[in-house]
C-alpha cells in the first residue's frame, strides 16, 4: 500500500509555471486530505504569469487575484521556485525523478500566424509582442513598434484584440497611473496612430470579445469607437446565435457604435466578414488586403468562405491577434495539431493512454480559452484526477525535499524563491510611487537578480 500522501510521505508534486491555473492547481492540492507539498516551477523570476504580463495595465482591478496567489505562497507546504525553465536548464527526467507527480500549467506561449505573404514585414507584429512590451515583460521589453504610422489594423476579434486597440487609443493621462512600463507609456505618449481597425474573420454575432471589454471601447477619454451599420445585417442563422442574451447585448453595443459619429482625435472601426490574404510594403508594412467573406454552415458552427472581392486597407502597422498556441517541451507528450499537451481531464496522454505521473491545467490543458476565473475549476479536476490516481502513483526517486534543491544549487541555476520575489515586489511598488503608479516593473532579469542580492532578508 502506498504511504504517499501521509505527513509522514506527503505526494511531492511539482507544477510548472505560477500563471493562475498554477496557483488555483496548487490551493488545491494543498487544500487535499492527502497531505501534498507543492514546488511551483517558473522561468521568469517573478510569479503570475499572465496576470503580470497578459492583463492590460488598464485593467488593474483583474490583477487584484494576486492577492489569492500571495496567500497561497505563503503555506508551509508550498515552495517557488522563479528562473528556472523547466524542459531548459531542469530537464523534465529530472523533475520525475524528484516528484510523485508534474502538472504542466505553463500555457500555450506563441502567437498563431496568419500565415500570409508580407508577414514578416516590418510593422507587422504578433499581440503577445505588443502585450508583453506594455506590460514590461523581460523578452519584450526590447522590441520597437513603430508608432509615428496614423493607421493600424489588428486581425482578430477577441478579447486581446480588443486590449491591443484600446492601449493604442488611449490618451495618456488613461494610462499613466496604472503599471503600465514606463517605456511604453513614453513611446505611446509619442505616437500619431489615429485610426484603428479592428478586423473580423466572421461576423458581428460571432465575435469572441466580451461584454464588458467591447463596451469600454466606447468609452475611451478620446476616442470614439465605430461600425458600418451594413455590417450588422445578420443572416438567418446569425439571427439565431444572436437570440443567446450574451450575443444580444455585445450586438446592442455594436449598434450603438454605428450610429455614432466620430468626433474625437482618434477612431477604433470595427470591421467583420474580412480575411487577410496579403501584406504589402517594399521595406515596411504598407497595406493589407482582405478579402471579404460570407457566412457557411449551420448557426453556431458558421465558418468563413472567401467570396473572391478583395479591399485594401492602407496601414503602417498590422497586429496578429488570433489565438495562442503551446510550445512543445522535450520530454513531454504534445498534440502538434491543437497546440496542447494531449490529455483527459488533466491525465496526460501518449498514443491514448495516461502516462503515470504526468497532468495539464490551464490553456495549455484545453487551448487558449476562458477568463481567469474558468483556471479554478479546470485546475480542480486535474487535482482530482491526481488525487484518485494517488494509490498507483509510483513514489518518485528522490530521498527528500531537499534533493531539488540542492540538484539546482549544484548547476549554478540561482532559484527565485517566494521571498525572494516579495523583495522584487517590494521594490518595484517603491518604484512606482513618484509617479503614482502601483508599480514600476523590473523589465530585466539582471535587475531582478541584482536586488534580491541588495536587499536584506526579512
Ligand atoms: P480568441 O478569443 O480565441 O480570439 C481569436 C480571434 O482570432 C477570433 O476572432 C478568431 O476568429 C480570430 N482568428 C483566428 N484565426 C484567424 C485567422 N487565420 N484569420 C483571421 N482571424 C482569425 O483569442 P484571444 O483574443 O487571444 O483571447 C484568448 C483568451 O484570453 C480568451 O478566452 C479571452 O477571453 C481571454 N482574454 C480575456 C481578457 C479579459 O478578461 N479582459 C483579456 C484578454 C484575453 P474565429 O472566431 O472566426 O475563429
Amino acid at each position: 500500500m502506498t504511504l504517499l500522501g501521509t505527513t509522514a510521505r506527503p505526494l511531492r508534486v511539482a507544477i510548472v509555471g505560477s500563471g493562475p491555473s498554477g496557483f488555483y492547481a496548487a490551493d488545491a492540492l494543498l487544500k487535499a486530505e492527502p497531505v501534498c507539498t507543492v514546488d511551483m516551477f517558473e522561468r521568469q523570476p517573478t510569479p503570475y504569469g499572465l496576470v503580470r504580463s497578459g492583463v492590460a495595465p488598464d485593467n488593474m482591478k483583474i490583477k487584484n487575484v494576486t492577492k489569492t496567489f500571495e496567500k497561497i505562497a505563503a503555506h508551509e507546504r508550498f515552495r517557488f521556485f522563479g528562473n528556472v525553465e523547466v524542459g531548459v536548464t531542469a530537464p523534465v527526467h529530472v523533475l520525475r525523478r524528484h516528484y510523485d507527480a508534474i502538472i504542466f500549467a505553463c500555457g500555450t506561449e506563441t502567437n498563431l500566424r496568419l500565415g500570409i505573404p508580407g508577414e514578416d514585414l516590418p510593422g507587422c507584429h504578433t499581440a503577445t509582442s505588443f502585450v508583453g512590451w506594455y506590460n514590461g515583460h523581460p523578452v519584450y521589453r526590447n522590441f520597437h513598434f513603430d508608432l509615428s504610422r496614423e493607421i493600424a489594423v489588428v486581425v482578430g476579434v477577441g478579447n486581446v484584440a480588443v486590449d491591443v486597440a484600446r492601449i493604442l487609443s488611449r490618451t495618456v493621462d488613461e494610462l499613466k497611473h496604472t503599471d503600465i512600463s514606463q517605456d511604453a507609456l513614453d513611446a505611446l505618449a509619442e505616437s500619431r496612430v489615429r485610426e484603428i481597425h479592428i478586423i473580423g474573420r466572421r461576423g458581428p454575432a460571432q465575435a469572441k470579445f466580451k461584454e464588458n471589454e467591447i463596451r469600454e471601447l466606447g468609452r475611451l477619454a478620446d476616442c470614439d469607437c465605430i461600425m458600418d451599420p451594413a455590417d450588422l445585417a445578420l443572416n438567418p442563422e446569425s439571427c439565431q446565435e444572436a437570440a443567446a442574451p450574451s450575443v444580444a447585448r455585445i450586438l446592442g453595443i455594436l449598434e450603438t457604435f454605428s450610429r455614432h459619429t466620430p468626433a474625437k482625435r482618434r477612431k477604433v472601426v470595427l470591421r467583420f466578414l474580412l480575411s487577410p490574404v496579403k501584406i504589402t510594403g517594399d521595406a515596411r508594412v504598407e497595406s493589407i488586403i482582405l478579402e471579404k467573406n460570407m457566412l457557411r454552415g449551420e448557426p453556431f458552427r458558421q465558418e468563413a468562405k472567401g467570396t473572391g472581392e478583395v479591399v485594401e486597407q492602407p496601414c503602417g502597422l498590422v497586429f496578429a491577434s488570433i489565438g495562442y498556441r503551446a510550445m512543445p517541451m522535450p520530454g513531454v507528450p504534445f498534440d502538434a495539431r491543437r497546440g496542447i499537451i494531449p490529455n483527459e481531464d488533466g491525465r496526460v496522454l501518449e498514443d491514448g493512454r495516461p502516462v503515470p505521473g504526468l497532468y495539464a491545467a490551464g490553456w495549455i490543458k484545453r487551448g487558449p480559452t476562458g477568463l481567469i476565473g474558468t483556471n479554478k475549476p479546470d485546475s480542480a479536476e486535474t487535482v482530482q484526477k491526481i488525487l484518485e490516481d494517488l494509490p498507483n502513483l509510483p513514489p518518485c526517486e528522490a530521498p527528500g525535499p531537499d534533493a531539488m534543491p540542492q540538484w539546482l544549487a549544484a548547476r549554478g541555476i540561482r532559484a527565485v524563491s517566494f521571498a525572494d520575489w516579495l523583495k522584487i515586489d517590494a521594490v518595484e511598488i517603491e518604484r512606482g510611487k513618484p509617479r503614482r503608479k502601483p508599480r514600476e516593473k523590473l523589465s530585466k532579469v539582471s535587475q531582478m537578480l541584482a536586488v534580491i542580492e541588495e536587499s536584506p532578508d526579512q
